[in-house]
This record gives structure tokens, C-alpha cells and sequence, in this order.
């Protein structure tokens, strides 16, 4: 299969149990956002899909490659963009974007040739020179974004990737990576809390306290109703 699956897949720290038995699908070229509030659980999947942790409790497939038997190819497949920003903030844009694309074995022309693409594809190509620490929060994240793309993955996993910023960065963000799959036909998953980050064709996967509640189409979840309060009927909180 192709795209992002998770199959039947539970993690616990400790006695807490983190992930109950979540599955779900995303379809090659799909835009999934992963929708729930803090504590749901969308971390730890991260960390899973990402294999920074392992459980024997389920299968994640990515591209096609399960996750457990072909680690390699099935990482390769995948771009990340972490909740928590690992760029280098001493270097520059370029040598940060270099950096990365060596440790993925890529160098001279081909790598040059993927930095400017992807720097172009996220309106940052006139910022190549500029250290990454004078950039500003929305820039510094489509540096994230642009880096992921460096080795050509089919699969993009972001992670909460628009807290903090300010309302235009968000949306410029959303937009660039709503692009990617609609024109580029990455398969997104899109980790957030923010319901006004979801088009109405995107396809929603609402995680709250680990269990997976409903995976379907925006607008058919939503059926005319805001998504916020859709969202809010279904985990039971308030706004
Ligand atoms: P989200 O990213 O949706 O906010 P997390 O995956 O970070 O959720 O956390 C899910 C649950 O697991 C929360 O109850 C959180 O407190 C707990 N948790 C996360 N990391 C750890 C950890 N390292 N040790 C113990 N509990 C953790
Ligand atoms: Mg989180």
C-alpha cells in the first residue's frame, strides 16, 4: 500500500499508556492532518513513525516499506519536520540546507540543484545567504520544511509545525504545505490542534488521549458544522 499507514499501533511510557490501538490511512498524494489537543498522543506517533522509538504493538508502512523490516527504505521515504526546531542557527540558509543534504549522501550539482528547488518552493531562494538566526520564526520554519524536502521523499510528517507563529506565517505555511500535495503529490500528515488549518478536502484523523475517534473527509466530518465545534463535540472539552 502506498502513502502512510498505521496499523493497530499502541505505546506506553511506563504505566501511561500513550497510544491505544490507533490505526489509520493516508493516501499517496493526501493531505492528512492529524487533529488533536495536547496530550493526544501525536508526539509519541511522531516519534514511532520516525523510529526515535520502536514498539512491537503494531505496524507502521510507509511508502509501501514496513517500518520495522525494511527500516532503511521506509526512512528514506520520509520527511520531518519536528515540533521542536532543529536547525543549525549559526549557519547560514545554505549551509544548512548542505549540511543536511551530505548527511543523506547527496553533494555537488545534484545536492545544489535540490536546495535551490526546494528553497524556490518555499519562496525562500533570496534568503540562501542569511544566517539562520536572523531569520524570524515563519522563515525559520519553512527552512525546516525546505530541508525536508532535500532528499525527495514521497511522505511528509510535520509536526505542530505552525505553534508559535503569528497568523500570516501560519497561513503561508498551511498554504506552501497544502501545495506540496496538491500540486506535488507528497502525502502530508499534518500534526495540529488549530482546526482553522484544515481545508475542507483534507482528510482528518482526530487522536485524543491516544485512541484514534474518526478518520474521514473534512467536510463530511464536519457536514456544514464549524470543525472547531465538531472537534470539541467529539473529545468532550470546551473551548
Ligand atoms: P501531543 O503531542 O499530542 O501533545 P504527546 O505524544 O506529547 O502528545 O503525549 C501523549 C501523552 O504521553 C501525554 O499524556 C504525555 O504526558 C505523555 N508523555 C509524553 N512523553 C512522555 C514521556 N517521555 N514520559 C512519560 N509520559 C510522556
Ligand atoms: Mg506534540
Amino acid at each position: 500500500m502506498t502513502g502512510l499507514a498505521v496499523r493497530n499501533v499502541s505505546y506506553s511510557y511506563g504505566s501511561k499508556r500513550a497510544l491505544d490501538d490507533v490505526s489509520f490511512h493516508v493516501p499517496q498524494g493526501a493531505f492528512c492532518a492529524l487533529l488533536g489537543p495536547n496530550g493526544a498522543g501525536k508526539s509519541t506517533l511522531f516519534s514511532l513513525m520516525t523510529r526515535l522509538f520502536t514498539t512491537s504493538e503494531g505496524e507502521i508502512e510507509i511508502a509501501g516499506h514496513n517500518l520495522a523490516r525494511s527500516p532503511r527504505k521506509a526512512l528514506a521515504q520520509i520527511g520531518v519536520v519536528f515540533q521542536q526546531p532543529t536547525l543549525d542557527l549559526d549557519l547560514s540558509v545554505q549551509r544548512n540546507l548542505s549540511y543536511f543534504a551530505a548527511l543523506h549522501g547527496l553533494s555537488g550539482r545534484l545536492a545544489q540543484d535540490r536546495i535551490t528547488a526546494a528553497l524556490e518552493r518555499l519562496d525562500m531562494a533570496e534568503r540562501a545567504a542569511e544566517r539562520a538566526r536572523d531569520l524570524n520564526g515563519g522563515h525559520r520554519r519553512r527552512l525546516e520544511i525546505a530541508r525536508c524536502l532535500i532528499h525527495a521523499p514521497s511522505v511528509l510528517l510535520l509536526d505542530e509545525p505552525t505553534v508559535g507563529l503569528d497568523a500570516a506565517s501560519r497561513k503561508a505555511i498551511t498554504h506552501h504545505v497544502h501545495d506540496l500535495s496538491r500540486q506535488d503529490g507528497m502525502t502530508v500528515l499534518w500534526a495540529t490542534h488549530l482546526t482553522d488549518e484544515i481545508a475542507p478536502d483534507d482528510q482528518v484523523a482526530v487522536l485524543h488521549r491516544g485512541r484514534l475517534l474518526k478518520q474521514a473527509q473534512c467536510s463530511a466530518l464536519t457536514a456544514g458544522q464549524p470543525l472547531q465545534d465538531v472537534f470539541l463535540t467529539m473529545t468532550g472539552e470546551t473551548a
